[in-house]
């Protein structure tokens, strides 16, 4: 356990030296008070500040899954002050967006071509890729209708559809704020996001992005924050692991000590030759939901691993078995040394900086090597297995 502790005290140290920030900066409508979260509560026009910043980011969220992040903050960005310029204020009314529907995809189409221009050449150099191939509309779609109508629409027809149907006059300026707030917690409240019989997002957005949310609401931006409401508070959420945090994970040795090589092979976390030139697959998902038995023998851990489910998360009721995509929750949690979105900024920030997703990451350079099992013991955790 005190390896592992170690591992997540030098991430989360890492974490608080970088910031992985969605570009907000870059978004005209907020420039006059986006750094003055005091301010926040203040209506501009017909909604609070607050709420059009959750709007802006549930848009982010989901059309960030393609290949290159910045390049979608920019599309997002360039396109909101395109639109707003001409008067289509569709986070104000998000009925505008659909009302306006050629201009948004006039729009979207050239701003990505654009940043295509920009960007491509460098993305193929990055990912051994050709440039013809950058494209942000992601599941190799590259039809802007449907994509406007469902990876833009969606987040944008839940305010649209919470507005008519739940709100009280005083209710409206903060509608989405106000049913996100609705919920035990930001844990449960990313799980209903995509699957409420009624307003989930369903296939718009996948786990992960639902929990990053949750993430950008509480620790990027403190837009839901509650630091005196556990459930509302830094350990209210699951730490959103994507492929890089999990590449990181994996060669540094933490999750191989919570389950053994075999168990991750038969939950298909480790896929055998399934990897790029013959190497092991690692599908960093598909830990979601697994058991560590070693983690539930051990008192202290076990301890905290109760009161995060039962107290932060208000994920159910009391558990038998430790989940092992929550330990480095539990682990922070018991230990006081950090936040869990301090953990993922920077195992995001070693993910993507040095502990690439080839046989020569940049170990000499990463913060964290004199703790990585790959790097000092076994460097088959490194050169075998791609995320
Ligand atoms: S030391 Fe190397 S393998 Fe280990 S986390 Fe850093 S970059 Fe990755």
């Amino acid at each position: 356990m005190e390896r592992s502790l170690e591992i997540l005290r030098a991430a989360a140290k890492t974490g608080r030296q970088v910031s992985f920030k969605p570009l907000l900066d870059q978004v005209e409508v907020f420039q006059d008070w986006l750094e003055k979260p005091e301010t926040w509560d203040r209506q501009d026009g017909s909604r609070t500040r607050r709420e059009l910043l959750a709007r802006y980011l549930l848009v982010n969220v989901i059309l960030d899954q393609g290949p290159d992040s910045k390049g979608v903050g920019l599309l997002l960005a360039q396109v909101t002050n395109a639109l707003y310029r001409r008067e289509v204020r569709f986070l104000h009314q998000p009925e505008e967006f659909f009302q306006e529907l050629g201009i948004a995809i006039d729009h979207i189409d050239s701003v990505h071509t654009a940043i295509k221009q920009l960007r491509a050449e460098k993305w193929a150099q990055d990912n051994q890729s050709r440039a013809s191939r950058y494209n942000l509309f992601m599941d190799n779609a590259r039809q802007t209708l449907s994509y406007a109508v469902f990876r833009w629409g969606v987040p944008l027809a839940l305010p649209l559809v919470l507005d008519r149907n739940l709100a009280e006059e005083e209710q409206r300026p903060s509608v989405l704020l106000n049913y996100l707030r609705s919920y035990p917690s930001a844990e449960v409240m990313s799980w209903r996001l995509k699957d409420h019989h009624q307003y989930g997002l369903g296939k718009a957005i996948g786990d992960k992005a639902a929990h990053l949310y949750a993430k950008w609401l509480i620790h990027t931006f403190p837009i839901l924050l509650d630091p005196q409401t556990p459930a509302w508070g830094p350990f209210g959420f699951e730490v959103p692991f994507d492929s890089n945090a999990g590449r990181v994970l994996w060669r540094t040795g933490f999750f191989l000590e919570w389950a053994t090589l075999q168990e991750y092979i038969e939950w298909k976390v480790v896929q055998p030759e399934e990897g790029k030139g013959g190497t092991d697959y690692i599908r960093v998902t598909n830990i979601r939901k697994r058991k560590s038995e070693r983690a539930r023998e051990i008192p202290d851990l076990w301890q905290a691993y109760c009161n995060l489910v039962l107290d932060h998360l208000c994920a159910g009721r009391r558990p038998r078995k430790v989940e092992i995509q929550r330990i480095p929750l539990a682990l922070l949690l018991l230990d006081g040394s950090g936040t869990p979105g301090e953990l993922d900024d920077g195992l995001m920030y070693i993910g993507t900086h040095f502990c690439f997703n080839r046989a020569e990451p940049l170990c000499a350079e990463c913060p964290i090597h004199h703790l990585c099992r790959g790097y000092q013991e076994d460097r088959s955790l490194i050169t075998n297995y791609r995320t």
